[in-house]
């Protein structure tokens, strides 16, 4: 069965499906000689610049971000001057962007990818989905536009560009099937082989801008895309009626530095979880909103060395965790927070603790 002889059942699995050639070739080919070319964030490798134009354009017109964009980069021409801007400075270029707390990830991701990869962008998207504020299409859009890596995108134009030439009727209200959607698109992307980074950059951009300018939200204009002979949404007649998704789901997403502090001899610093939130009433290390709060805490007892570790993203049912570990050894007469204490290993069975502190604890 090929992906284009039905629409698909929501009980057909991602594997069963053969991988067709025909949409990666015919969007690189399209892209090629219709790509949008006049966008300032269009035709480079720097990974800030398409790392700022995704979350710029998360809830905003092109049109809109043009004049932003420009503005941004020219103040902030890279990472390591958006990390030394204060948050002040961030939030009055943002101004009439909305959504600020776009605007405050950005800061905090900029001093995280400073201060933990000395200003150089993770090149996985693997890695980057762990920097504060990126998710996974915004980090598979920089993997694959900057890097050539193999991954597949999946915001808004893509996603109904995508299911509409496969036919999926499932409800992506549902996670199960918003995750078989993610495994569908990676079975699209082109294939491995010679010049593949070149393949990937034109594909990203490429089903990016038929979902801007061609397969719009109402009355796509399928005359002019390159995807008709083989759409099956276009040849049931129903483009409007995909993607399907009967509610929204608002999925949340924080990010959370945990100080892993230590003594010398092994004792750790815990403290009960506040209700209501997260993990509440369980165990866990001391916890702060960002890295300026979490070293703020430490000014008292000296500003001892930090280790910073590789961050990772915890799912919750209501919303993604991403997690920054950051390991400090203290004396055990320091008092790290104003509510917690010292245990020793031997305690910390007994203690209810969430699975990736226990992992972090190795208990
Ligand atoms: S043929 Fe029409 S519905 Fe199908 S992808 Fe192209 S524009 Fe969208």
């Amino acid at each position: 069965m090929t992906l284009q002889s039905a629409s698909l059942s929501p009980s057909l699995s991602a594997t069963e499906l053969v991988s067709d050639p025909f949409l990666a070739q015919e969007v690189v080919q399209w892209h090629m000689r219709f790509g949008r070319r006049n966008m300032p964030w269009q035709n480079t490798l720097n990974p800030y610049h398409v790392w700022l134009s995704e979350v710029m354009l998360q809830q905003t017109q092109v049109a809109t971000v043009h004049g932003y964009f420009v503005r941004f980069v020219a103040r902030f021409p890279d990472v390591a001057a958006l990390a030394q801007a204060s948050l002040d400075d961030v939030f009055c270029l943002w101004s009439g962007l909305g959504y600020y707390s776009r605007a405050k990830n950005l800061h905090q991701c900029a001093q995280y990818i400073v201060q933990g990869y000395d200003g150089v962008f993770p090149q996985t998207a693997r890695q980057l989905q762990t920097l504060p504020g990126i998710g996974r299409s915004t980090a598979s859009a920089i993997a694959s536009l900057c890097f050539g890596e193999r991954v597949a995108i999946l915001d808004g134009n893509v996603r109904r560009v995508l299911a509409r030439f496969i036919g999926f009727d499932a409800d992506l209200a549902q996670a199960a099937n918003e995750r078989r959607l993610w495994d569908l698109a990676t079975h699209q992307l082109p294939a491995e082989g010679e010049d593949l980074p070149d393949r990937m950059a034109h594909y990203t951009q490429g089903m990016m801008d038929l979902g801007a300018t061609v397969c719009h939200a109402r009355r796509p204009d399928c005359g002019a895309c390159p995807l008709a002979q083989r759409c099956v949404a276009c040849k049931l007649g129903q483009p409007d009626h995909y993607p399907v998704k009967t509610r929204k789901i608002k999925r949340g997403q924080q990010s959370i530095w945990l100080l892993y502090a230590a003594t010398h001899d092994g004792y750790v610093w815990l403290r009960q979880r506040p209700a209501p939130g997260v993990w509440a009433g369980l165990y866990c290390l001391a916890w702060f909103d960002d890295m300026h709060a979490l070293q703020s805490a430490l000014v008292e007892h000296g500003s001892p060395s930090l280790h910073i570790e590789p961050a990772f993203r915890h799912v919750l049912t209501h919303k993604d965790l991403d997690l920054h570990p950051v390991r400090v050894q203290l004396a055990r007469d320091v008092k790290v927070t104003a509510d917690g204490a010292w245990f020793e290993p031997e305690r910390w069975q007994g203690l209810g603790m969430p699975a990736p502190i226990k992992k972090m604890l190795n208990v």
